[in-house]
């Protein structure tokens, strides 16, 4: 079975039709969810569908591009959050240079206090990169004893040995799929004991969804060209990425 280790099932789209989302994913044999929060009001979402759920697991965290809007005791709603065993790690936070939506030294100030918040609580994190690879590194950098994830890993090779040289797994999203992308020769390149996948729903269904709304159960699509990249059986890709994540995020 496969797990979907960053989706967002908070948006009305999933949310308002979550037991069919849940069925169609068990069909398509992906049985375990972590839903990922982009803000604090996200991430009290997160908790309660962790709570009511069995297989669902949660993030607290601050994203980039929500920043500048991070509330002032956002610190301590994070360690409050965190306090349930169904919540998993800290994120997503991290640095969005594409887009800038928060000022670049917001973005940062922001991913240094989670990074702390992560290390205090001994939790994993999920981080966001965008068009930031070197600043991301040195961030992450700064704090040894943190272990996570770079979600929708869409760098070069060369970052993503970076990331697992300082004791990150890499999350391939939809875009693997995508024609065109350079993604397939860096997975090709990258031991599967370092992979993790993931859907990051409603955003970037695979192929052939491309385009629609995206929903946890098409991680399956990923693991399928993960299977061809690696010349590996659908079931072993499961079973190694869902043993990534299990250790990853304590499970
Ligand atoms: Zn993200
Ligand atoms: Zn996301």
């Amino acid at each position: 079975m496969l797990t979907d280790t960053h989706c967002h099932l908070f948006y009305d789209e999933i949310k308002n039709d979550l037991a069919n989302v849940l069925k169609r994913a068990l069909e398509l044999g992906v049985d375990r969810f972590i839903c990922v929060a982009t803000n604090i009001e996200d991430a009290k979402e997160c908790l309660s569908l962790s709570k009511a759920h069995e297989n669902i697991y949660g993030s607290a965290g601050v994203h980039p591009h929500d920043s500048k809007d991070a509330p002032e005791d956002y610190i301590d709603q994070i360690h409050r959050l965190m306090d349930d065993d169904s919540m998993v790690a800290v994120g997503e936070m991290g640095l969005d240079y594409f887009r800038n939506i928060s000022d670049p030294q917001i973005q940062k100030d922001v991913f240094r206090v989670q990074m702390e918040i992560a290390k205090e609580l001994n939790k994993p994190i999920i981080f966001h990169n965008r068009d930031a690879d070197e600043d991301v590194a040195s961030i992450l950098s700064e704090y040894p004893d943190v272990t996570g994830v770079a979600h929708c890993f869409s760098s070069d090779l060369e970052t993503a040995k970076r990331f697992i040289e300082l004791g990150y797994y890499i999350s391939f999203s939809g875009n693997l799929t995508f024609k065109n992308s350079h993604l397939p020769e860096v997975a090709k390149q990258i031991s599967l004991e370092h992979i993790l996948v993931e859907t990051d729903c409603p955003y970037l269904s695979p192929v052939p969804h491309r385009g629609k709304t995206n929903e946890p159960g098409r991680v399956r699509f990923v693991a399928e060209k993960l299977s061809d990249i690696h010349r590996t059986p659908l079931e072993k890709i499961a079973t190694i990425t869902s043993n990534n994540a299990t250790e990853l995020f304590r499970l």
